[in-house]
């Protein structure tokens, strides 16, 4: 085929939408069959020699590119039969995502997530759509190198506080994401603080000073969301604390600040062990005075956005945007995070060599929150109990009373397990090999990696944890840890209704081991417990009837549920 056909009839299957696309897809998987021997063993050639994806990062043309998605598209349907590659790709996700990035740069973003992933029920809102669009010309405006950026750094950080409010700072406000803490934390505290810009008309900017840029593609076109490097306050904003004098909490408790006098810059202290004067900032007295200060720093490791729900002001503006209230961090998340060529081949190989041909998926992702490092055996117990009595995993039995010889179609089920201890996985796969299966249905077992411990910040370890949170968010059911935000972002990110694991008292097994999310949305550790004004005194999740106690965090934590 000559590159010019090739472009032709690229060109051909994007323009004519999606009931064509569908069919011209069977005709292809028809073709493959018909003419099989050549094309698919070429296709599973390449799909063994791995080289497949080196030559896709490497693909720095259009045409190259183009080859690349139409390899990649008959790769996922001939090793997955049909069940994820048959849908019409959504590449913008029902609008979620802006067209017209380069799409090299980040294969991820468009095309190829959709062929990974099963289209979401989840459909996001047309006000959301549009305030996205809205946003993403406020970022333009706004964003590092435009004259407004400069106008607003210009005369920050010189000390001069008295006279703030009698400098111009131009027209634009922002809020800085910090990066603190565990992964999980990170991507669920940038999304808040970019919903609560998104909600405000702040630009959010991210410390680049960690890996960021390592793990995620920019999600806004034509500008950039990290931080430069020379932003004024830089070198000071990892020494902030409760301590610093423009924290929030700080300032209140010293009565340092009104609405009438504001500083140019205010440091937000939003963490487990955070003050209650520090929570003030969900209250709209507070936010009346917060609104006015043109720099926001977030120090923050919780996923705050339910309680952005208590704000009465908020509120209104935030059921426009999520009529379906669960579906917070599930548009968002997709809509900002998207893995760098290096994670996203990380994430597709695997995908391949393991899940790709199962019948069924599951994920089991186990963190344990305990003093004693490694293999738990109650832990073990749990999620065997877990995953037998909600009937995700079969019991195994004696060789004589095996099913294989009965059951003709033996159905296949992948088990992705993710830990830091590589012997959860380990014990589940011997088991599975060692017996037959009491249902006749063969389980394979794979671990990803067996870190052993947390070593955030270094580049690797935290794309194999981003690229096994993603991993896990693909399978068809997912069993999480209690508390954990690891677990939280793969489960809200596939859309998934996890079994959350109880967290284990001493060292035995609780009984029941686990139970069945009804919200997809993450949970809120640690919300403010005061309430404001006409509320106060009143536990938080008694405030608004869908913003709830958490599953695995009854009295410390809440979360956004529909169903009422
Ligand atoms: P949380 O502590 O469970 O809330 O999750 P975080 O993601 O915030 O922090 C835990 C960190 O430990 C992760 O970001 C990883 O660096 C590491 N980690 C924990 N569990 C796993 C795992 O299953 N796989 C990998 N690769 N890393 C993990």
């Amino acid at each position: 085929m000559t590159d010019q056909t090739k472009v032709t009839m690229y060109h051909m299957f994007q323009n004519s939408g999606d009931v064509f696309r569908a069919s011209c897809l069977k005709t292809k998987i028809l073709m493959t069959v018909i003419f099989g021997g050549l094309l698919i063993g070429s296709v599973i050639l390449l799909s063994f020699s791995h080289n497949f994806n080196d030559q896709l990062l490497d693909a720095t043309s259009n045409d190259q590119l183009l080859d690349a998605a139409s390899n990649e598209e008959l790769l996922v349907a001939t090793i997955n039969g049909s069940s994820r590659s048959e849908t019409p790709h959504d590449k913008l996700l029902g609008g979620l995502l802006t067209a017209g990035f380069d799409e090299p740069t980040c294969v991820s973003r468009y095309y190829q997530s959709s062929l990974y992933r099963k289209p979401s029920p989840y459909k996001p809102s047309e006000y959301l759509v549009s305030k996205l669009r809205s946003y993403e010309k406020l970022h333009k405006r706004c964003g590092p190198g435009t004259e407004a950026y400069k106008e607003a750094t210009k005369n920050l950080g010189h000390g001069d506080e008295k006279n703030y409010a009698n400098k111009s700072v131009g027209e634009c406000k922002y809020a800085v994401w910090v990066a603190v803490y565990g992964l999980g934390n990170r991507i669920l505290t940038l999304t808040s603080v970019f919903l609560y810009a998104l909600l405000t008309e702040r630009v959010v900017l991210v410390d680049q000073s960690k890996d960021i840029s390592d793990l995620f593609c920019e999600p806004f076109p034509g500008t950039s969301w990290l931080l430069p490097n020379d932003f004024p306050l830089m070198k000071k904003i990892d020494g902030y604390g409760r301590g610093y004098s423009r924290c929030y909490g700080t300032m209140l408790n010293n009565h340092a600040i009104s609405v009438n006098s504001t500083p140019s810059h205010l440091y937000l202290d939003i963490l487990h062990d955070s003050r209650d004067e520090d929570k003030m900032f969900f209250c709209p007295k507070d936010q009346t005075m917060i609104d006015k200060v043109p720099w926001l720093v977030f120090k923050t490791n919780v996923y705050f956005v339910p309680s952005l729900w208590f704000s009465p002001t908020l509120r209104p503006e935030l059921m426009k945007l999520f009529p379906q209230k669960e579906a917070v961090f599930h548009h968002l998340a997709r809509y900002l995070f998207h893995p760098t060529n290096q994670v996203w081949g990380m994430i597709t190989r695997y995908y391949k060599a393991h899940l790709a041909r199962a019948d069924e998926t599951l994920g089991i992702q186990v963190r344990v929150f305990s003093d004693q490092a490694g293999y738990l055996q109650h832990v073990m117990d749990q999620i065997l109990s877990c995953t037998q009595r909600e009937k995700l995993l079969p019991q195994v039995v004696a060789q004589e009373e095996s099913k294989v010889n009965v059951s003709t179609n033996q159905k296949l089920k992948a088990v992705l397990v993710t830990s830091l201890d590589p012997e959860y996985a380990d014990r589940l796969k011997n088991m599975f090999w060692e017996q037959p299966s009491s249902t006749g249905e063969i389980i394979e077992v794979y671990q990803p990696s067996g870190e052993k411990f947390q070593q955030t910040d270094k580049k690797i370890h935290d794309q194999k944890a981003l690229a096994e949170m993603y991993l896990l968010s693909l399978t068809d059911k997912i069993v999480t840890s209690a508390r954990s935000t690891f677990g939280y972002v793969a489960h809200s990110l596939g859309g998934l209704k996890p079994w959350l694991l109880y967290q284990p008292k001493g060292f035995t097994a609780p009984d029941p081991p686990c139970i069945r999310s009804t919200s997809i949305d993450p949970c809120h550790l640690t919300p403010p417990s005061h309430g404001c004004d006409a509320d106060w005194g009143t536990y938080s999740g008694k405030v608004v009837p869908f913003v709830r106690e958490c599953e695995d965090r009854e009295h410390d934590g809440i979360k956004l549920f529909d169903e009422l």
